[in-house]
């Protein structure tokens, strides 16, 4: 039940002596029902590791692979909440949490139903009209996580979700991601330099300048590419 497995996967940007290893390589699996914070200080390589986890990027050496999908990762299998956001600014709050159904070839009407279902859960059914202009930085983020919570991802992948909030509307996110993770069966993996967020997850894997301290025994073979 190993979701994702990164076997030695690094990650470089720029080239020459402008070159930045952002991730050195990293060995790490997330499994159905694993709750990791990855914590570190800014610049410590988090985001790029949780990116490349997502496949929202590549590695350039190692391998990065999805076992349970059977296939790479596909936006359907993983749900990204990035620490803004990134809500489309000229589409209501249930289009918003319906866009990536949508994108994924379902049905304008179920995806609606299935939105409007994820923002009661995360507790805004009552923004549904709202543009996200008109929404607080809490409400915002609950949004991206009912956008999450609608397309039911295996796996979620959250990157400093609270980063951008006070410390109590950062609770009651951490609180609706966990609820979220729950109600799907979904893994949950949080970026964060917050230790009162990381103690609220079940494994916490430190990163430090692109390192990752062993944190997850690897599998003696690396993943198979499927
Ligand atoms: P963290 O999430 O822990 O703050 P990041 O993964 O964002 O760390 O960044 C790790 C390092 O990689 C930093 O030195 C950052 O400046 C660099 N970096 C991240 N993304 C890029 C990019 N797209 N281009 C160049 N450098 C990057
Ligand atoms: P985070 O707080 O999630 O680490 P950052 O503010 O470090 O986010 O980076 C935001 C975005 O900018 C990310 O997509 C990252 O890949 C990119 N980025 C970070 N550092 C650099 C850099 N030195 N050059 C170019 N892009 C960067």
């Amino acid at each position: 039940d190993i979701l994702i497995h990164c076997h030695d996967a690094a990650r470089t940007y720029g080239e020459g002596e402008n070159a930045v290893v952002a991730v050195h390589g990293a060995t790490c699996r997330v499994r159905a029902g694993d709750r990791i914070a990855i914590m570190g200080p800014s610049g410590s390589g988090k985001s790029t590791l949780l990116h490349l986890m997502a496949g929202l990027e590549r590695p350039t050496s190692g391998e990065v692979g999805w076992p349970g999908f059977g296939r790479p990762a596909t936006a359907r299998d993983v749900g990204v909440v990035f620490q803004s956001p990134s809500l489309i600014p000229a589409l209501d709050v249930a289009e918003n949490a319906a866009l990536p159904l949508v994108l994924a070839g379902t049905g304008e009407a179920e995806a609606r139903r299935r939105a409007l279902s994820a923002l009661d859960a995360v507790g805004v059914a009552d923004l549904a009209d709202k543009l996200p202009e008109e929404l607080s930085g809490g409400q915002a983020q609950r949004v991206a996580v009912a956008r999450v919570l609608a397309l039911g991802p295996r796996v979620i992948l959250a990157d400093e979700p609270t980063g951008q909030l006070d410390r109590a509307t950062g609770r009651h996110v951490v609180d609706v991601l966990l609820d979220t993770a729950r109600e799907l069966g979904a893994a949950l993996v949080v970026t964060t330099h917050d230790p009162t967020v990381g103690e609220r997850l079940t494994e916490r894997w430190p990163m430090h300048e692109g390192r990752l301290a062993a944190a997850s025994v690897p599998d003696p073979a690396p993943p198979a590419h499927t």
